[in-house]
């Protein structure tokens, strides 16, 4: 592997830096909000710090310029990560429209569809929802209920999703739902681009650890969806999703990794401020170990991100990395911030507005939202299964 940029990704990189010094992610005024609102100060927070990266054009890296991106590479993608993650902003990861919608639509979405959606998705004007997962159907996924019937110019949704991240908030989701009455698991499947405010769309909010209203429960009674707001062909959508899920999980080890070396940081900054003021206990030997085992396994996450970015770009890009980045990196973002937690001691439990709080509860929070980190986008079960199956040849 050749670690070294090129003088066209040095440049790119010298520029994002001026601009980030200018233009720094709008997140310490959220902080002092943690646990102490009804609102979810974790999406406003992401959707402003996605709007500030559209008006620098930062969003899109990748995607073709004809649609507002700048028809760059993996590499630069690397390097914006790099570059933002010390910042510790806002998870864009978390985005559905950047993460699945735009890089779907790119790939199965008709030319009507990537002119209306994506110049959007790339300003952060709407916030988009994923509607996958329904009471019953999460890590089976094929087994879900919800169906779009065909009548006239529309299809007709009937049916609930659940855990469906900023539902509350957002004016689009992405539905997967079955085009074929009485169609079974991955057949006859569609995916649709849903407005949230159709007559029939309602959405209960869900509360997560933390007590942010992050998800909802949708209830779909008979909501008339254009025929045009279809992706692809009816019976499509199995092979759609599997695509969408893919995009979305690539995110983790670019972002995940730049996340957790700003976060390990910290709790070091902390351990090692413990350490100067002398307070007995707060430095054990286990610590210290802990924390070094931590900066290893950060380590190889980051070194296995670059090698699956030097075999994409070979052209070896294997499809199986996603899991084993998933499973990797979601279960060291859990020892991440239990590490965190365990150095404060009784301290991590103060909130962000009590004085004496070392962080303004930043360590606690982290504690409490990491714990779906193996839930969402595929349990770490089911991403072992797949690794297990795939990659090792073991049976079912
Ligand atoms: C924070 C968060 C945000 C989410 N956001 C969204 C969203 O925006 N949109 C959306 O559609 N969904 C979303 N989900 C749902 C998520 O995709 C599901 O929670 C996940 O797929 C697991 O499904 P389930 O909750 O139904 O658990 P189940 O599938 O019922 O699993 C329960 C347990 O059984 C294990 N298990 C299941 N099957 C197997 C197997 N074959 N082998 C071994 N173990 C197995 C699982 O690993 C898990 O531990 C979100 C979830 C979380 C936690």
């Amino acid at each position: 592997m050749d670690f070294s940029l090129s003088a066209h990704e040095l440049r790119f990189r010298d520029e994002l830096r001026s601009w980030l010094a200018a233009n720094p992610p709008p997140y310490a005024a959220i902080l002092d909000r943690v646990g102490r609102s009804e609102d979810h100060p974790g999406a406003d927070a992401m959707v402003a710090w996605a709007k500030l990266l559209a008006s620098g054009r930062w969003l899109g890296l990748a995607w073709p310029k004809e649609y507002g991106g700048r028809g760059l590479g993996l590499v630069e993608q690397m390097i914006f990560y790099d570059e933002t993650a010390p910042l510790d902003p806002p998870q864009l990861g978390q985005m559905v429209s950047l993460g699945v919608v735009g890089p779907t639509l790119l790939r199965y979405g008709s030319e009507a569809q990537k002119k209306r959606f994506l110049p959007r998705i790339l300003g952060a004007d709407d916030v988009w929802c994923l509607g996958f997962s329904e009471p019953g159907s999460g890590s089976d996924l094929a087994s879900l209920r919800t169906t779009a019937l065909v009548d006239g110019d529309h299809f007709v949704l009937s049916g609930s999703k659940i855990w469906t991240s900023h539902a509350p908030m957002a004016q689009w989701c992405f539905v997967l739902a079955r085009t074929e009455a009485g169609s079974k698991r991955h057949h006859g499947l569609g995916v649709f681009l849903m407005e949230m405010s159709l007559p029939g769309v309602e959405a209960r909010p869900i509360h997560n650890l933390v007590g942010e209203p992050h998800f909802a429960q949708l209830f779909l009674n008979d909501v008339r969806v254009p025929r045009e707001c279809l992706v692809g062909a009816p019976g499509d959508g199995w092979t759609i999703v599997n695509g969408a899920l893919a995009a979305e999980r690539d995110l983790w080890v670019f972002e995940m990794s730049g996340e957790l070396r700003t976060a390990l940081r910290r709790t070091l900054g902390y351990a090692k401020q413990v350490a100067t003021d002398e307070q007995p206990g707060h430095h054990a030997p286990s610590q210290r170990q802990s924390l070094a085992q931590a900066w290893i396994e950060l380590e190889l996450l980051r070194l296995n991100g670059l090698r699956s970015v030097t075999n994409a770009l070979r052209g070896n890009a294997d499809a199986l990395d996603a899991s084993r980045h998933k499973v990797f990196g979601s279960e060291l973002a859990q020892k991440v911030a239990g590490l965190a937690l365990e150095l404060q001691g009784p301290f991590a439990q103060l909130a962000g507005c009590e004085d004496f709080s070392p962080d303004r509860g930043t360590a606690a929070h982290q504690y409490l939202t990491r714990r779906s980190s193996t839930l969402i986008s595929g349990t770490s079960e089911v991403q072992r299964n797949i690794i297990a199956q795939r990659a090792l040849g073991l049976p079912r």
